[in-house]
C-alpha cells in the first residue's frame, strides 16, 4: 500500500494528473490561497491513505491516547469546526483524523495504526 505523506500533491495539468511536491504547486497559486490549497491536499491524501487502508479507523484505546495527546497540544484548536477541533499544524479536523487508523500527526506526537493492530 502506498502511503502518500503531506509533503505530496496530486496535481492536474492539461489532461496529466501527477503527484508534486507540494511547495511546488504553492509557488504556482497565489499566496493568499496557499494555507487553503494545503489544507485540502491534506484533506485529499489523508482520505486516500484511509480509502487505501480498507477504511480502518482507530481502536478505542488508541483513540483515548490521541485525543489526550492532542487536547494538551498548544496546536490543538478546540473551538473550530463546530466545536470538535482541528490542528493548527495541518490545518485538519482532529475529530476526522484521530479517527483515521492511517493519520499521524505532523509533529510526531503520535503515529498511524498498522492495518494489522487496527484490526485487534
Ligand atoms: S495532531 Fe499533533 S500537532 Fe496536531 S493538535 Fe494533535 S498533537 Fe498537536
Amino acid at each position: 500500500m502506498h502511503n502518500y505523506t503531506n509533503s505530496k500533491c496530486i496535481y492536474k495539468y492539461d489532461d496529466n494528473i501527477s503527484i508534486v511536491n507540494i511547495n511546488e504547486f504553492l509557488e504556482t497559486i497565489p499566496i493568499e490561497y496557499r494555507d487553503w490549497a494545503k489544507r485540502i491536499n491534506s484533506a485529499i491524501l489523508s482520505s486516500i491513505n484511509f480509502a487505501s487502508s480498507g477504511f480502518n479507523t482507530t481502536p478505542q484505546e488508541i483513540l483515548t491516547e490521541r485525543e489526550s495527546i492532542c487536547r494538551s497540544c498548544d496546536q490543538w484548536d478546540a473551538k473550530a469546526i463546530n466545536g470538535t477541533g482541528r490542528c493548527k499544524k495541518c490545518g485538519c479536523s482532529t475529530w476526522a483524523k484521530l479517527r483515521m487508523a492511517t493519520e499521524r500527526c505532523p509533529l510526531g506526537k503520535w503515529e498511524a495504526v498498522s492495518v494489522e493492530d487496527s484490526k485487534k
